[in-house]
């Protein structure tokens, strides 16, 4: 036993030592300023041909809660990595390395974030988070970096089994960061559709505007980041339809002011916890997915798109209503 915890405590510490973020860094030193020129077309784009794509308060958000989820994530880069370097040093699973190594981590990678982003959309604690993701009512660049501000205090629950099949700390903090550049150029409205064949393979803008619609078909759908196959798989899949432009956000009018923005979910959340009959009702807020009520006076997206048919019929005062939440 002894010798099992000195073992386990010398493979932490060695794992820890040689661990250094250079992938990284060059990663994201090579694609900053891809990513600043990218904004600065698309907002010149945007402004030669009069369209409404950003608006000054709208991106100003964005970059304010990009630069809080930076300090979050900063913050807590060093407890995730100590996370998966313990992990790391438990498990006896090791890799040889090389190509199949790197192919599979990037599935791997790109099915735990599959994941995470389901109980981002389908557990409303996760969802009071992640709505900072999507309550711009604008689609544009800046949208991709808008995080989801609180995001890093439990992220790396869902990375952490990859830790404990063998996949090195720094990689996955590596992979991490490569997918999400990926997921840079699908947050804009100027790329109408690409060739079918990356269509059903890939997540597109396409898709993603999808995923970013209000609309009652939109809600909750094409959750991948890299990979669209995953939707396809498990049935969170939906193509936009040409018949039904995408309006995006909320399904509620929003303020533009950040504090609202930041923590409205939470307030609405610990309103309807404290409000909650009893303890079972208050934790069924908390992890029943957004729009969840005991009543049914408030609906989830699965409930609303059982009633379509009838919401689409309603007058527009009740289809409001109804959509609150
Ligand atoms: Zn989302
Ligand atoms: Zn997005």
């Amino acid at each position: 036993m002894k010798f099992f915890l000195f073992n386990g405590l010398t493979k932490f510490i060695v794992i820890i030592a040689y661990m250094n973020d250079e992938l990284e860094r060059i990663l994201l030193a090579a694609c900053t300023p891809i990513m600043v020129v990218m904004v600065l077309a698309e907002m010149a784009y945007a402004a030669y041909h009069h369209l409404k794509s950003y608006a000054v308060k709208d991106t100003a958000n964005s970059l304010l809660f990009t630069s809080l989820n930076f300090i979050f994530d900063l913050g807590l880069r060093g407890a995730s990595l100590g996370i998966y370097a313990f992990l790391y040093s438990l498990t006896p699973m090791r890799w040889e390395g090389g190509a199949v190594y790197w192919i599979a981590l990037f599935f791997a990678e790109d099915l735990a974030y599959y994941v995470l982003h389901c109980a981002d959309h389908y557990v409303r604690f996760f969802w009071a988070t992640h709505v900072t993701h999507h309550n711009s009512e604008k689609f544009n660049l800046t949208v991709a970096i808008r995080s989801s501000v609180f995001q890093p205090f439990y992220r790396f629950l869902f990375f952490a089994p990859l830790a404990l099949v063998g996949f090195q700390p720094l990689h996955i903090v590596f992979m991490y960061a490569a997918t999400q550049v990926y997921g840079f150029w699908i947050h804009t409205e100027f790329i109408k559709k690409m060739p079918a064949w990356f269509e059903f393979i890939m997540v597109t803008p396409s898709h993603h505007r999808v995923h970013h619609g209000s609309n009652v078909k939109y809600l909750d759908k094409n959750m991948g980041m890299v990979l669209i196959i995953w939707d396809r798989l498990f049935g969170t899949f939906a193509a936009e339809d040409d018949a039904e432009p995408v309006r995006y956000g909320v399904t509620y009018k929003n303020k533009l002011n950040p504090v609202t923005l930041l923590l409205g979910e939470w307030g609405k959340l610990w309103h309807d916890v404290r409000h909650a009959q009893d303890l079972a009702t208050a934790l069924k807020y908390v992890s029943r997915p957004p729009g969840w009520s005991p009543d049914g006076t408030t609906l989830t997206s699965s409930q609303l798109r059982q009633q379509l048919p009838a919401i689409r019929e309603a007058p527009p005062a009740q289809i409001s209503e109804l959509l609150l939440s």
